[in-house]
């Protein structure tokens, strides 16, 4: 595939031909076909999406709140309609299962739904006599142009972290997926140019770094959504503040999960292989180091191990199948150097999933579930984000010596303990130092109606995606303070 059938631009209700000169083939990592071209886009096409946007605002921001969510209203049914074919793109484009896929569209789709209670998410408030005859209120108002930088590992649903909330509140917004997985956003706009969406509210923009550089350098973008890696969510926080823009930017995660000896360990295996090995470990929510306590060490030794054995790996296309590829050869190769980095450090191997064979995928990028024993809490693997299958075990003889070693860790995405007693579970919700607290939960995902909330090197902002605060942060405040003349003529 060349230029001329590479993946098209979305930009001012149009799709259009992108002026880049490099391109990059999307790949199924499952089974190495090439799924299409998408262009690298120059800084030239987000300055005609930025023009777009700017002008559509003009009228946007005057539509009406209830008018502006009759757009997603529609846009959600066309999601359940759609919602098969949409699935099948993400499994193809990213490697997760069918099932995965459906589920985080099920996410995106309740993220449309949420928004679509701006009319009184965004109200404001008021107070009336805060001096005799004056009155004061508050009102929220759109900030503009918006834009979306997405990572690869959601391609349905982390730009429905922020694009509905942006849009309901009078916003325009740009969206830049992630270069490996371009495809699911092509069908998600064709879904929203379908709504009858105004020309330029919403704009697609593909691409890599330039893209992302000409967005935090365009004077006229007021405000960036980022999720990705630390280094990169640092990066575009640095570079959006020095340009004067709001930015919210989510990073990557190292989360551990606490297992006392009175948990019960038949479920809690069964809910940490979903957490470690769903999505083949590549999940900011994923679980990545295991803590047992006690007594707790050996029956949860003996039972992850038996499942990360026998998971069925393969094309997530195919029944049955549980756990699908990494997304390139690089992060393949980047696991399998960290598994090797952890032996050497120390660890021992319970289950190895490098170099796997997959029947009919022989060319795919996958690693099998992999399990690592007696990891050094103070080894490089410990602390490093391996964004793959691979669980790590730590044994320590207190819950306190727990949530002290969390509370060193470099992220704050997700804690999450297993157990049966209250009052563990209220300490360790109390101290531990994450945004994202699961108790008897792998994967501690908050609602769309709850803020996504990272702390520490997981998140750089104030204000996260999602719920009320992504109303707050697509919405800036003005303060009206009021005096009349008292009313006196009488018709
Ligand atoms: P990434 O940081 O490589 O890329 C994210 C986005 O940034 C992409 O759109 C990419 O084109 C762009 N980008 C990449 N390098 C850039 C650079 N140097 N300058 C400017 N832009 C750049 O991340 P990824 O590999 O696509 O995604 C995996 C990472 O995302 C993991 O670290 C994971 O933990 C994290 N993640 C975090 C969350 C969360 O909610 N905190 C959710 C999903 C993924």
């Amino acid at each position: 595939m060349g230029a001329s059938t590479a993946l098209r631009n979305y930009i001012d209700g149009a799709w259009s031909a992108s002026t880049a000169t490099t391109y990059l083939d999307v790949l199924n990592p499952a089974t190495v076909e090439t799924l299409a071209t998408v262009p690298l886009s120059p800084a030239k096409d987000v300055d005609e999406a930025v023009q777009a946007a700017t002008r559509a605002f003009v009228s946007w921001r005057r539509t009406p709140a209830t008018e502006r969510i009759q757009y997603l209203f529609k846009l959600k049914g066309l999601l359940e309609d759609q919602l098969d074919t949409l699935a099948q793109t993400i499994t193809q484009e990213c490697g997760k299962t069918i099932a995965e896929s459906k589920g985080e569209l099920r996410r995106a789709i309740e993220n449309v739904e949420v928004a679509c209670g701006i009319p009184m998410l965004m109200q404001g408030y008021n107070s009336e006599d805060i001096a005799r005859g004056i009155d004061e209120s508050m009102i929220r108002q759109p900030l503009g142009v918006t834009a979306v930088i997405a990572p690869f590992n959601f391609p349905g649903m982390i730009p429905f972290w922020f694009m509905p909330y942006a849009i309901a509140c009078g916003n325009t917004t740009i969206l830049k997926p992630s270069e490996r997985v371009p495809l699911t956003m092509q069908t998600v706009m064709h879904l929203l140019e379908q709504t009858g969406l105004p020309n330029g509210v919403v704009n697609l923009v593909n691409g890599d770094k330039t893209v992302v550089d000409a967005i935090l350098d365009h004077p006229l973008v007021r405000a960036v959504s980022f999720v990705g890696s630390t280094p990169v969510a640092k990066y575009v926080y640095s570079r959006a503040a020095a340009n004067g823009k709001r930015a919210q930017c989510q990073g990557g995660a190292k989360n551990p999960v606490v297992i006392l000896p009175d948990a019960d360990i038949a479920m809690t295996t069964r809910i940490m292989a979903d957490s470690a090995f769903g999505c083949a470990g590549q999940r900011c929510l994923a679980a990545s180091i295991a803590l047992t306590i006690g007594d707790a060490r050996q029956p949860f030794t003996e039972a992850i191990a038996e499942v990360a054995q026998t998971r069925v790996v393969g094309n997530g296309l195919d029944n049955g199948v549980q756990m699908g590829p990494v997304i390139t050869t690089q992060s393949q190769s980047r696991i399998e150097g960290l598994i090797q980095k952890g032996i050497d450090e120390g660890a021992t191997v319970l289950v190895d999933g490098r170099q796997p064979k997959i029947a009919g995928c022989e060319e795919g990028y996958f690693v099998r579930p992999t399990v690592l024993q007696d990891v050094n809490p103070l080894s490089d693997i410990a602390r490093t984000e391996i964004f793959g299958p691979v669980l790590s075990l730590m044994h320590l003889e207190t819950l306190d010596e727990a949530i002290a070693l969390i509370n060193q860790g470099q992220y704050g995405n997700m804690a999450c303990l297993f157990t049966t007693n209250g009052g563990a579970a209220r300490k360790f919700r109390y101290e531990v130092e994450a945004g994202n607290i699961g108790i008897n939960i792998g994967v501690a995902a908050p609602m769309a109606f709850f803020p996504f909330s990272g702390w520490k090197d997981s998140f750089f902002g104030d204000l996260h995606g999602q719920g009320h605060q992504a109303v707050e942060f697509f919405t800036q405040t003005k303060v009206v303070v009021e005096r009349w003349q008292e009313w006196t003529r009488q018709f």
